[in-house]
């Protein structure tokens, strides 16, 4: 590990201050970081931990939603009682991720930040453009198992990591974000993450000493059925091969509400509108679960590794559509 300053900041105002500097970090649960400064992929010159900022708290927000600290540990989050009642699919994809002991010490606001479980960006003898820009992909000829099948570019085919991610983008999740001259910005998560294009290096919408504050989650959606299925190697502490979000309403018979999100298939938690709209209104049946798999895959690609994906995603789909259609009616 290369040698850096550590800097403790007690407010955010000093946090931003002290990271807008170049080669600056936030530090939070350090559960990412630390292994990547370990390995030399990430060399930041000055550490600035947030852990003693006061953003530790979930509160109700004005429009009866929540406001989520950024500091707010994974564990805690997951098992907070309005979370497991009212955003139950939340809860299910933290618990999903990790184990218990890294779900302690992870952030809100890091697990949105970290970073690609691709091997060759962990391993610096390899080529790999987002971490070292324009020297090329080692994964697009290489062992590609975890990669992207949607959203990816000939520059970069990493997936996004996080389960919490996913969950937050079906529940229309925002980011609140403090700039360092004291502004608050809010972005909504679908819109917080790039795709890889030319540029794979830049992952999201932060700008240099930007703070994540906290995530807001609108109020939700009463009586829904909420699912997390994630599919991986093992039953635990394995990142997903794909995973599925569901929110849905069944009324009179037909979609009354239909929120998906997908992870484990894009380098960002992926979300189809167009397979929304084909269900929304409609009554469940095979058919139609089939049309709309066909649809979120229509330009899917496998890159060999990973080509298993793409009826992984189908099946997983339709399973958890199955399920919302069993679930039916809820009073
Ligand atoms: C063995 C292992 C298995 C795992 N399995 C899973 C899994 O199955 N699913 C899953 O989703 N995750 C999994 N994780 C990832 C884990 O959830 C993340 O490492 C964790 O959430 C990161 O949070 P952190 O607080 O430790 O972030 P840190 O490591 O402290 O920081 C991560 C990044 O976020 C930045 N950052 C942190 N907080 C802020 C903020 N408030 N504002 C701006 N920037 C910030 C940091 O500068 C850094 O770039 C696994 C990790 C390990 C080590
Ligand atoms: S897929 Fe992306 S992260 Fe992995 S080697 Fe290629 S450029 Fe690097």
């Amino acid at each position: 590990m290369r040698s850096f300053d550590y800097e403790r900041a007690t407010t955010v105002e000093q946090a931003t201050s002290l990271a807008s500097g170049q080669h600056s970090m936030f530090i939070a649960g350090g559960t990412n970081l630390l292994d990547l400064m370990k390995l030399e992929v990430l060399t930041p010159h000055v550490l600035v931990d947030i852990n003693r900022l006061d953003l530790h708290t979930i509160e109700r927000n004005d429009e009866g939603g929540l406001r989520i600290g950024a500091l707010v540990a994974n564990s805690v989050l997951a098992a907070d009682a309005q979370i497991r009642q009212h955003y139950a699919v939340l809860s299910r994809a933290l618990l999903s991720g990790a184990s218990p002991q890294l779900r302690n010490k992870a952030t809100t606001g890091g697990n949105l930040l970290q970073r690609t479980r691709c091997y060759y960006f962990y391993d610096t003898a390899s080529s790999c453009n987002k971490r070292n820009p324009g020297s090329g992909c080692s994964a697009l000829q290489g062992r590609n198992r975890l990669h992207a099948i949607v959203g990816a570019s000939e520059h970069c085919i990493a997936t996004h990591p996080s389960d919490m991610a996913v969950a937050m983008q079906v529940l229309r999740a925002t980011v609140e974000i403090e700039q360092p001259d004291g502004d608050l910005r809010h972005v909504p998560l679908q819109d917080f993450y790039c795709l890889p294009e030319t540029t794979p290096q830049c992952e999201n919408q932060l700008e240099p000493g930007e703070l994540i504050t906290a995530v807001h989650l609108p109020a939700p959606v009463e009586k829904s059925y909420q699912a997390y299925r994630k599919v991986r190697d093992r039953a635990s502490y394995a990142f997903a091969l794909v995973s599925v979000a569901a929110v849905t309403q069944i009324r009179n018979g037909r979609f009354s509400h239909v929120g998906l999100s997908f992870g484990g298939i894009a380098p960002k938690p992926w979300r189809n509108l167009e397979v929304e709209e084909m269900l929304l209104d409609e009554a469940p049946s095979e058919a139609l679960f089939e049309q709309a798999a066909d649809c979120l895959l229509r330009d899917a690609s496998g890159h060999g590794d990973n080509d298993f994906k793409i009826p992984l995603t189908k099946r997983t789909l339709i399973a958890v559509l199955n399920d919302a259609a069993r679930a039916g009616d809820i009073e």
